[in-house]
Order: C-alpha cells, then structure tokens, then sequence
C-alpha cells in the first residue's frame, strides 16, 4: 500500500517519533503481527494485563489499512441487520450491534482516559435510499433495529442537503481521525511498556510456543501471537477460502459550511457509497468513498473515480464543491459476513476479515484476545471464531452481495448518466 496516494489522514498528521527495527533476539508473552489499529488496540489491552507484550509492524506505522479509511465508528456494519437475522438468528445479530456498540465505547473510554487528542466525535449516521424500493428495504432495517432497542428515528428531516427517497438514522455513533488514533495508541503503548518494532516483517511463525521469524534476522519467542497483519501471513490455515480483497475508492472535497449536517452517511446501493461531513472553519470536508470490486478484477482505477465524481456532483450540486485528494485501499471482506477474530489454533490467534468496519472491530479484537489469552470464556467466542463453518445460507446471502459488487460500481455506474 505504500506507493498510493496519501489519504488525508497521512497527509494531515507525521509521527513525532519512529520506532526501531528489532534490533536482538526477545522473549515475550504476546506477540503481535502488525501495528495496525487491530494490533494497537489489543497492545493497548494487554498492556493493563502485566503480560509482556510485543509488536512487530513491516511498514511505518499510518503506512496500512488504518490510514486509507474513511474513520467511520459504526456498528452498523456492512452486511445489513436484517440479513444478519436471516442469517444468524435474532439473538446473534443482536448480538453483533451490541458488541459493536461496546467497541465504540471501548474506544471513546481510551482515547479520553489516554488523553489522546484524535478527533473522536460522537455523531448519527444517516442511511438513505435513492429509490422507492430501496426506501422499502430500509424501512424493513429501520425496524428491526428499532424493535432490538437501538437509538434509530425514522422521522424524516425535510432537508439533508442532498436529493434522496427516505431514511432512518442511528444515533450515537462516531468519527475520528484514523492516524491520531493509531500514532496516540502507539505512543500510549510505548509508555505502558508494550516494545513497538517498525521495519521489521515477520517472515514465518512455527511451533505451539511461537516462535516468530524476522526479516531482521532475530527472532521473537512467545507464549502467544496475534497475527493482525490485515491479510494473515503465510499459510491461512483455517481462515482460507472465507476472506476475499475488495479495492475501494475514495475521494476528499471541500463544501459549503453547513449544506450538510456533520455525520457519517451511508446509501443502499449495492456496492455501496459512504461518506462523512466533517466542520472546517470556512468550510466543511467532505469524504465520501465507494465503488468497491473485488481487487483481483482489473477494473481502471480511472473508471472508479469518475463515477465517483459524478455522484459528489448529485450529492452537493456540479461546481459546488472544490477536489481536494482521492485515494485507494483494500478491504477484506469475509464470506459469511462477519470477521475473524480470535483461535486458529492453541495459542495462535487472528483479526482479519474487518470489511469497512476495523474501527468497530479493532476494540473487539482487543477485548476478545484480552479474554483467550487470561483464559476466560467471551460470549462473542464462538461469533466471531475463524474456525467456524460458514452455512449454506450464509454463503448465499454474502454471495448475492458480492455478487452485484464483483465488478464493482465503476462499471455498471460508468455508462449511467
Ligand atoms: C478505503 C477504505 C475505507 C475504509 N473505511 C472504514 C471506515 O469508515 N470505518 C471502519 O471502521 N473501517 C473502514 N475501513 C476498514 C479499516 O480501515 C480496516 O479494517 C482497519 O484499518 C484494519 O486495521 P488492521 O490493523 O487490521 O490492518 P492495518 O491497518 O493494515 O495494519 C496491519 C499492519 O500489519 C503490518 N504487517 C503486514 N504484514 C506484516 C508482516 N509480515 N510482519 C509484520 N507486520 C506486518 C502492516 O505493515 C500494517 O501496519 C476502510 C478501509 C478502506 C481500505
């Protein structure tokens, strides 16, 4: 990922300091594969534990995932609630809104009590619909969010700035800024004792007792590892064949103050678009990201960004809005809907699979390897197991979805007036 262009997030914050490549052999409790926002969470977490804990991160950290996001906090997550009902039962599609609640709260609890500075904001996401029978489908969303207990208004706001067939929206939500989050975890973990190692990839872990290779040459020796790398390293194990790469596209424009309420946005198309409004003094900023397709099928990044355009230029109104930077980034999206997180095998733990949604399951990676290692039972264990099996009809309700996103809006958008 280093050679895209920088996000806003890179662009607009440089670490105060780097950290050092392994430079001898370690012994450890923990060892964490990545210094990514899943990585630091769970440092951070392990650090109030007394266990030795160390990270191990390839690039600089901000040169990942983390810092091509759109920094949503959300727990409405990509595959929608109702689908998840039908999927997963009521008690556990509850389930996984609840523990994405807590993971907000995770994180807004350690950015305050750490005193890191990351423009956490607490704020509604609004979800609308571009057509009758879209505003049909979220209306069926909007009620069983609402019938589980979860802060959603369904009365519709005369004028959100923009051109669309109905809405719902969930309160309480948030955003952030994704390197001030990731630089001040890292730094908090530096103070809490947690050793950090930037440049350094791990080339291979082997053995119940890991024992993790580097490309510096020395090697770590743990109790535990995590491998939070984004997409696991080396053989996937049983994490194969229920992740895929999705690219997706986005782009930053300044808008008029106030044309549209601060928040967090979503549509329901499929592939999605997402976008967030953030106040800026004399304007607001506008991110807005989508066009998603798997990132195996070479669809011109080109294409994807001028379909994107276009729907800036729905949203706000064309020469009303100024171009500010575009990017790209992956997402890896699992083929049941949910992530992984957590056993591969004794001692050996994985986070992957987050699709748009790492800064609610980050924390959750945190709080569930926190509770494997000590030993304790989590009741998200089992959710949220690398190990389970995908059933049939979880298999078709993602295989509809990214069925209709295999080539991704830029090309059934492009020719689209
Ligand atoms: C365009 C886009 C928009 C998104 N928008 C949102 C959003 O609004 N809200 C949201 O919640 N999520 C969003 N996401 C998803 C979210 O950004 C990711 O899920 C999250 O950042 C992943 O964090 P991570 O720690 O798992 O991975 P990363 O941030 O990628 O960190 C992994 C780290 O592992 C390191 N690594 C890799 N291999 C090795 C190795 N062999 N040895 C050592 N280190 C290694 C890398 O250097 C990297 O630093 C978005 C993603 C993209 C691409």
């Amino acid at each position: 990922m280093q050679s895209l262009p920088e996000s806003t997030w890179q662009d607009d914050i440089r670490p105060l300091e780097r950290f050092s490549k392994l430079g001898s052999d370690l012994k450890v409790d923990v060892a964490i594969v990545g210094a990514g926002l899943a990585g630091l969470c769970t440092a951070y977490e392990l650090s109030k534990t007394g266990l030795s804990v160390a990270v191990l991160n390839k690039t600089n950290i901000g040169d990942s995932a983390t810092g091509y996001t759109t920094a949503f906090a959300t727990y409405d997550i990509d595959t929608n609630l109702a689908d998840l009902v039908a999927m997963y039962g009521k008690a556990r599609a509850k389930m996984v809104w609840e523990s994405g609640r807590t993971a907000i709260d995770w994180l807004e609890e350690t950015l305050k009590h750490e005193e890191i500075e990351a423009e956490f904001m607490r704020c509604s996401l609004t979800v609308f619909a571009h057509s009758a029978k879209e505003a049909r489908a979220l209306d069926k969303e909007a009620k069983t969010a609402m019938a589980f207990g979860f802060p959603i208004s369904i009365e519709q706001v005369p004028n959100l700035g923009f051109a669309q067939a109905g809405h719902f929206t969930l309160h309480h939500q948030a955003k952030c800024h994704a390197t001030k989050v990731l630089f001040g975890l890292a730094r908090t973990c530096a103070k809490r004792g947690v050793k950090i190692y930037e440049d350094t990839e791990v080339t291979k872990i082997s053995g119940r007792s890991p024992l993790l290779e580097t490309a510096t040459g020395h090697s770590v020796q743990a109790k535990w590892v995590l491998v939070a790398s984004y997409y696991p390293i080396g053989r996937q194990g049983v994490t194969a064949f229920k992740k895929a790469r999705y690219e997706s596209y986005v782009l930053e424009a300044k808008i008029p103050s106030g044309r549209i309420r601060e928040g967090l946005y979503l549509d329901t198309s499929t592939p999605y678009h997402y976008f967030r409004v953030d106040r800026r003094g004399d304007h607001d900023r506008l991110i807005l990201g989508g066009e998603d397709h798997r990132a195996d099928i070479p669809v011109p990044a080109k294409n994807a960004f001028t379909v994107l355009h276009r729907y800036l230029d729905r949203l706000v109104g064309p020469g009303k809005h100024e171009f500010v930077r575009q990017w790209q980034g992956h997402m890896i999206e699992p083929s049941d809907g949910l992530p992984l997180i957590g056993l591969t095998k004794p001692n050996h733990l994985v986070a992957t699979g987050f699709s748009g949604n790492g800064f609610t399951y980050a924390p959750i990676t945190a709080m569930l390897c926190r509770s494997i290692i000590q030993g304790e039972k989590h009741p998200w264990q089992a959710l949220y197991s690398p190990r389970r099996i995908p059933n049939l009809i979880q298999m078709a309700y993602k295989g509809r979805d990214y069925s209709k996103i295999l080539l991704g809006g830029a090309l059934k958008n492009l020719f689209k007036k």
